[in-house]
């Protein structure tokens, strides 16, 4: 087909003239998706990737275990492994996200020889219902030499190696000036044995300033003292800890991201891991998403300090807080806000077995030599009864 363009100076429209039918289109002189593209903030063009590229990094977790050869290789220690599956994703979210964001650096948990990487394993998409986000205002001049991203290809790779399947996940953490800003986890069997209409897999994800998104928050009921920890990697500090917390359940199961889930999900009250062992890659996507489920909390309690009850009414309504969302239309304000109150003490966070936040610079050591506390409430509880012992042995 012929066609003629006219395009005028002061429109935004040009019109295009078949020279077949003689009839005449307006289309815009920009593509629409040109001007979309370069009004989202770099941040929000990584996460939406990131969650592309991790959703394609669970469908290859799940092909390996489906061609039934793992090609498992022991790294430090028998429980320290390496599949075909930690390899294969690896490549795949490096060269992926390395090829949209040449200027990114990126850390990788293996150790792989540089060498082409087969076109299939690229992912190019971006998962658009992140692009509608807001970037929050102070994350919207980051550049992208500014980034460090954290990459675990597969979280819990000695449990995948045993079948406990749902306990492995992908794991994408982006830091800014040292500090977890955004992370994407994706766990590729989750449902697994929730039968065959079931659908395999989900992405969880969240930014700093804007929520985590992708699961229903639940809580363990208030007073109950549940501990998740290692499965494969326990030792004398790790059992000495948890047994000075007096807790009323100790779950051991794989993986950091897995446990985080746990905390997020009403499983777990706290994820106690008193030893050197876990690394960068193992904790920044994980307390970004803990760190954004408390601070969107935080966000309702505020509101309601404010009075600002419209906004709180839609925040609870959106929560299915429903029995607060009653008391509230009821006459009990102030029993209401005292409840939030006591709630909001109650701080969740990510640390290390002292307390200290953990940094995630480009320059920073890879392990977490002094372990990972974290819980979304009661965080003073387990701090407090740390022994001393414990603390002595590890430094940070
Ligand atoms: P776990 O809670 O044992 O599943 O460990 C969480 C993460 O930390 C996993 O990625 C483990 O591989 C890693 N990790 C913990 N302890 C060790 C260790 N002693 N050696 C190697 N990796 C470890
Ligand atoms: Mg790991
Ligand atoms: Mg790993």
């Amino acid at each position: 087909m012929a066609v003629k363009l006219h395009s005028s100076s002061h429109d935004t429209l040009s019109t295009i003239t078949c020279l077949d039918c003689d009839r005449s289109f307006s289309v815009p002189k920009h593509p629409v998706r040109l001007i979309m593209a370069s009004s989202h903030t770099v941040l929000m063009r990584l996460v939406a990737s990131a969650y592309s590229i991790a959703q394609k990094a669970g469908s290859i977790v799940r092909c390996v275990i489906a061609e039934g050869d793992l090609g498992i290789v022991q790294k430090t220690s028998a429980t320290d492994l390496q599949t075909k599956a930690d390899r294969l994703v690896q490549m795949s979210i490096c060269s992926s996200l390395a090829r949209k964001f040449p200027k990114l650096t990126i850390i990788g948990e293996e150790d792989l020889p540089p060498g082409e990487v087969d076109q299939e394993l690229i992912e190019d998409g971006q998962w658009e219902e992140i692009l509608k986000q807001p970037c929050p205002s102070q994350y919207r001049a980051i550049k992208e030499e500014d980034l460090v991203v954290w990459v675990d290809p597969l979280d819990g790779t000695k449990e995948y190696t045993e079948g406990l399947l749902d306990n492995v996940t992908v794991l994408i953490g982006i830091a800014y000036e040292g500090k977890a800003i955004a992370g994407i986890i994706n766990q590729p069997y989750y449902n697994y044995q929730a039968g065959p209409d079931a659908v395999l897999g989900r992405t969880i994800w969240g930014v700093l300033g804007l929520g985590a998104f992708g699961f229903q928050l639940k809580e363990v009921p208030a007073g109950k003292h549940i501990i998740t920890t290692t499965r494969s990697h326990n030792n004398k500090l790790v059992t000495d800890c948890i047994a000075a917390m007096n807790p009323d359940k100790v779950l051991r199961v794989g993986g950091a991201g897995n446990k985080v889930i746990q905390l997020i999900e009403g499983k777990a009250s706290a994820y106690v891991f008193a030893s050197p062992g876990c690394k960068k890659w193992d904790t920044c996507a994980p307390e970004v998403i803990l760190h954004a489920v408390g601070e969107h909390r935080a966000g309702v309690y505020e509101a309601l300090r404010g009075e600002h009850q419209a906004g709180v009414y839609e925040a609870l309504r959106v929560e299915h807080q429903a029995g607060v969302y009653e008391a509230l239309c009821g006459e009990h304000r102030a029993g209401v806000y005292e409840a939030l109150y006591v709630e909001h003490q109650a701080v969740w966070k990510l640390t290390d077995i002292h307390g200290n936040a953990l940094q995630y610079d480009k320059e920073v050591k890879h392990m977490n030599s002094a372990g990972v506390l974290a819980t979304l409430r009661n965080y003073e509880y387990y701090a407090s009864r740390v022994p001393e012992s414990v603390k002595n042995a590890l430094t940070p």
